[in-house]
């Protein structure tokens, strides 16, 4: 066996080992088939499985109601900041955003191409290292649209805004799909890249309540339409069947974690190992974000100089701790530790922070 090191890259992100060996050994020979998954068609049986199981998963996992799709697309979750305005829009009526990083930025840009766009909320002002509070969208929005976690400046909603019952909430969670129990109803749309939190880069998952599908004017590009990939269960076309697959491999291990309770239960465990060892730390790390508004999933941290900083990224690679150097829009550290880090990773960046001050102070 190769060996492994705790992966704390912000995406592509690291997967369950459990899944990647289960893929290693379906490879060559996919039940029986004498053929990769990758090598069969989409419309095969065997695949038609693992389709129907992976969206199953998603479903049970976060309680996902029968009158919401769940969609596997391609493009990336950068692919539904138009896809969003372009099946909600409505005439007259204006989409409301909440700007709480660099994602959310670009969001907002390609709602601008369909229409009147209102940020009704920023944290901009200091360098979003918080959550805002309080926000209001108008009772007569298109839809209103939030990031559910910054994945550059480690923050993440932990109380949903409120919108009116005719306003769709959409919410990316790219970064934080499943890493909480949440309510979909609260939602009109969730979308996420996979390749965070519940599998690989090159497929995004789209949970979308059935009758906003009704909305998209009928003269738009048929792939561009939800409605097209819902009526067909994401079949319409030839879809990212490998990486749907080892998405299914990974929410069987999320499976055994015990659903989105237990795996927020791991993750609130995980998430306060790091911020225990910054606030203990007497200033010698310093977090990004404000208190309140801390996310589970990347934890942003300062030391005093960028000469130190440098220093603390290259001695964890020697411990076997990588992808620990923080985005330069926030610089210092970030440690990414989404669903699929195990706590014991988690353990060793802990040990590892607590020791590099003891050398350095
Ligand atoms: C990574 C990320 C994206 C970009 O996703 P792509 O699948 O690369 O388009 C969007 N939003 C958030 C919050 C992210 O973390």
């Amino acid at each position: 066996m190769t060996k492994r090191v705790y992966n704390f890259y912000a995406g592509p992100a690291t997967l369950p080992l459990p899944a990647l060996k289960k893929a290693q050994k379906d490879l060559l020979d996919f039940k029986g088939t004498g053929m990769s998954l990758m090598e069969i068609s989409h419309r095969s049986k065997e695949y038609a499985e693992v389709h129907a199981e992976a969206s199953e998963l998603v479903r049970k996992l976060m309680g996902v109601p029968d009158d919401y799709k769940i969609l596997w697309l391609q493009g990336g979750a950068s692919t539904q900041f138009y896809m969003v305005p372009l099946n909600l829009q409505q005439k007259g009526k204006s989409m409301e955003y909440v700007n709480t990083g660099a994602w959310s930025k670009k969001a907002i840009k390609e709602g601008g191409f369909y229409g009147d766009v209102k940020v009704v909320a920023s944290s901009e002002d200091e360098n979003f290292s918080y959550i805002p509070q309080n926000v209001e969208f108008s009772d007569n929005a298109a839809f209103a649209h939030i990031t559910g976690n910054n994945t550059i400046y480690g923050t993440e909603f932990h109380e949903w805004p409120n919108v009116s019952d005719d306003v769709p909430l959409a919410c990316d969670m790219s970064s934080d799909i499943m890493d909480k129990v949440i309510d979909p109803k609260k939602f009109g749309v969730i979308y996420a890249g996979a390749q965070k939190n519940i599998g690989p880069s090159g497929v995004t998952l789209v949970i979308v309540r059935e009758d906003l599908l009704e909305r998209v004017p009928e003269n738009t590009p048929t792939m561009q339409k939800w409605k097209t990939h819902a009526a067909k269960d994401s079949l319409f076309n030839t879809g990212p069947c490998w990486a749907i697959y080892m998405c299914k491999l990974s929410l069987e291990h999320l499976k055994g974690l015990g659903g989105a309770p237990g795996i927020e239960k791991i993750n609130r465990k995980k998430a306060k190992m790091i911020y225990d060892v910054i606030d203990k730390s007497d200033g010698f790390y310093k977090g990004h974000a404000r208190l309140d508004s801390r996310s589970l999933m990347n934890i942003t941290f300062n030391l005093s100089t960028p000469e130190l900083e440098e220093k603390c990224v290259k001695e964890a690679l020697t411990k076997g701790l990588i992808g620990l150097k923080g985005h330069r829009s926030v610089g210092g550290m970030r440690a990414s530790i989404y669903n699929a880090m195990p706590l014991e990773g988690v353990q060793s960046l802990a040990e590892f922070l607590i020791e590099f001050q003891d050398d350095n102070q």
